[in-house]
């Protein structure tokens, strides 16, 4: 990308006012890949003001549901045609491996399609009310302008998630992508202008969070804001949306359960422990940071994961072959490595990994070796506290009762796994784990078709599915009276 990249407003490609540039960095080696304008307030102001008016006029919301999908299926043909494209522009930008990348563009090209799918589907109810002359109905109309918000660690997929039920429900928008990682938004909000979104419907706003962010937040226009990311930021969201009582939906942080009973595979139950953390560079919020091994497979368990986690091919993610890649930035390497410290300090025993990767290859980049710190106790900081890297804090566990006890034990709620042969055993322990995303015998599959969000301190709402859409529209009652006359309170005089 040699030229500056440009925020999408009002259907025109825009520099931010203030003039303002900021350098993106590759995270692989902390060199500069393109340098994008940097938005603020005011942008954001001037996108919400087009979103409103375009919202008001009414053009886009009285849109068919079929021609709404076929912009969606118009969006998803394009980024098919351009997944190596994306995929390549992703590596770059985030540093993950480039297949995730493609996975990703995939899972994306899903998510709009199954959008486009679901909008024309039966919606609404008709009820029985006690009066046989009057019909009662509900149904759904879009929010208004919505403020989304996303973060780094899958930037394509996150604005596939958030922009394609929004729209399919139409609801006009305000984007924001993470200061990190802006640039597979702008090249979809390119794909966005070709298949002839109306402008002022979407709105791409690039810059910082505390500004931007802030803004979209706060900003009296915004009927809804979206959130994906940490939980703290996800609390000031909250407070910043009380202004005009936004509808908030909120993805946020986890500190995920992945339990393994004695009575499963265990080559095969390490594999997927090492998938749950390990995966984007453990850098997800449904992450199984951590792992509770029943004490009769304990050591054994670790000692054949400790072999397997030194194995990882950790590489530049344009590599061939690469499993896993940099973390997103400097400063989110020092903040994982800052927790090896505490962990190490809180007397956990650290069996592989935990430092920075120096050699000539990985130098400039932000390559943490992956950690596995065993005999962790409840309530150190490495077993409460999102680390959001490749760090597992294990934990041993007797019984059932005591692997349910530890996977409850944290503020979080957003996801969980249990591994065991015993189906029952396994129904039982996964219907009491406190968390909205879980698995039996897997970890992290999941599907555009099922609600994506958490208990607890993970968040509010759901996206994907069904509920994904219901998050994008109020609901209206319709009371229509069959037959016309007085009301009958009041005696007519
Ligand atoms: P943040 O939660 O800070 O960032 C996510 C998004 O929110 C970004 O677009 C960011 O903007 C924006 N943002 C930041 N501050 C505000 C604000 N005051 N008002 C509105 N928007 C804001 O995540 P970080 O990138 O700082 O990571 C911090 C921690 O959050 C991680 O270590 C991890 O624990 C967690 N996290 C969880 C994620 C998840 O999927 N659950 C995803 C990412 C992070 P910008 O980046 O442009 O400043």
């Amino acid at each position: 990308m040699s030229e500056i990249g440009k925020m999408y407003i009002d259907g025109q490609w825009v520099l931010a006012k203030s003039g303002k540039t900021r350098d993106v960095i590759g995270p692989a080696d902390g060199q500069i890949v393109a340098a994008v304008t940097e938005g603020d307030k005011e942008d954001v102001i001037e996108a919400v003001a087009a979103a409103k008016a375009t919202f008001d006029k009414g053009d886009w919301r009285r849109t068919t549901p079929n021609e709404r999908a076929a912009l969606l299926h118009g969006i998803a043909d394009k980024l098919a045609a351009r997944i190596d494209e994306f995929a390549a522009l992703e590596t770059l930008n985030n540093g993950k491996p480039l297949r995730d990348s493609t996975y990703d563009v995939y899972d994306s090209i899903d998510c709009l399609r199954y959008y486009a799918g679901l909008i024309n589907k039966p919606s609404g109810q008709k009820y029985a009310v006690p009066n046989p002359d009057m019909e009662a109905m509900v149904v759904r109309e879009p929010i208004g302008v919505c403020g989304q918000i996303v973060p780094w660690n899958y930037p394509l997929m996150m604005a596939a998630w958030k922009l394609a039920p929004c729209l399919a429900a139409g609801n006009t928008v305000v984007f924001k992508p993470s200061e990190l990682t802006p640039l597979t938004a702008i090249k979809l909000f390119e794909i966005l202008e070709e298949v002839g979104i109306p402008a002022g419907v979407a709105n791409l706003v690039l810059g910082a969070g505390a500004t931007v962010g802030q803004e979209i937040a706060e900003n009296m226009d915004i009927e809804k804001v979206a959130f994906t990311g940490g939980t703290v930021t996800g609390r000031k969201i909250m407070t910043a949306a009380t202004g005009n009582l936004k509808n908030i939906s909120l993805e946020l942080g986890g500190k995920s359960p992945c339990i393994v009973f004695d009575d499963y595979d265990l080559e095969k139950a390490v594999d997927w422990a090492m998938f749950a953390i390990f995966c984007n560079q453990g850098q997800v919020c449904s992450a199984g940071s951590r792992l509770l091994l029943q004490d009769t497979i304990y050591d054994a368990f670790l000692e054949r994961m400790a072999e397997r986690t030194k194995r990882i091919r950790i590489a530049k993610g344009d590599a061939e072959g690469a499993e896993m890649g940099p973390l997103i930035s400097e400063a989110h390497m020092n903040k994982v490595l800052s927790y090896i410290e505490i962990g190490k300090e809180e007397g956990a025993r650290l069996l592989c990994g935990g430092y920075r990767m120096t050699e000539p290859e990985f130098a400039d980049g932000y390559f943490v070796a992956p950690a596995i710190f065993a005999d962790c106790t409840p309530d150190m900081r490495i077993v409460q506290e999102e680390i959001f890297g490749p760090v597992l804090a294990v934990q041993k566990f007797h019984d059932e009762e005591e692997a349910i006890f530890l996977a409850n034990h944290t503020a979080y709620g957003l996801a969980g796994g249990v591994f065991s042969n015993d189906l029952s055993r396994a129904m039982r322990v996964i219907k009491a784990v406190r968390a909205g995303i879980t698995w039996i015998n897997a970890y992290h599959p999941t599907y555009p078709e099922a609600p994506w969000g958490g208990y607890k301190q993970s968040g509010i709402g759901r996206e994907l599915g069904t509920f994904g859409l219901d998050e994008y529209t109020e609901i209206k009652q319709i009371n229509i009276n069959l037959a016309p006359g007085n009301s009958g309170w009041f005696e007519i005089r």
